[in-house]
């Protein structure tokens, strides 16, 4: 937990233990919705409400501590910032994976951008498809 904590510090944030809360939660899980991470942590800490947690979310984020991932057809996420990766989305069972990127062609992307006149603040890449466990079943399905 107390690595949560100098984080937070480093960020100028006060570090409370449910903010440190959260954070382990996110990091332990990868990329987590807003219910299941509200149910596992009023499981170590009854008392959070969920106003507290959207209150927490927002200014984590806001800071750039944790990174929120939209997704078509399903629920966004958040994960801890990390590098730019993109997510690998499967459409049969929801399941996320990073995969790392290029940083040339990160790097290509905003240069694009910013030749149509816009300024980029961050890219989000989302792979959308079907995950090894899943084709994996239904390649067992095709065989029976
Ligand atoms: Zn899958
Ligand atoms: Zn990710």
């Amino acid at each position: 937990m107390e690595t949560y904590k100098t984080l937070l510090k480093q960020k100028g944030l006060k570090a409370t233990g449910q903010r440190a809360l959260m954070l382990k939660t996110i990091e332990e899980d990868g990329h987590i919705d807003i219910d299941a991470l509200k149910e596992k942590m009023q499981a170590v800490s009854p008392n959070i409400s969920l106003n507290t947690i959207y209150l927490n979310l927002e200014q984590l984020s806001n800071e750039e501590v944790i990174s929120k991932v939209s997704l078509n057809n399903q629920k966004s996420v958040y994960e801890i910032t990390k590098h730019t990766h993109a997510h690998l989305v499967c459409k049969i069972c929801g399941s996320i994976e990073d995969e790392p990127v290029d940083l040339n062609l990160l790097t290509a992307m905003k240069e694009g951008a910013i030749a149509s006149s816009f300024k980029p603040s961050f890219v989000a890449v989302n792979i959308y498809g079907i995950c090894s466990r899943c084709e994996n079943n239904q390649t067992n399905k095709e065989k029976k």
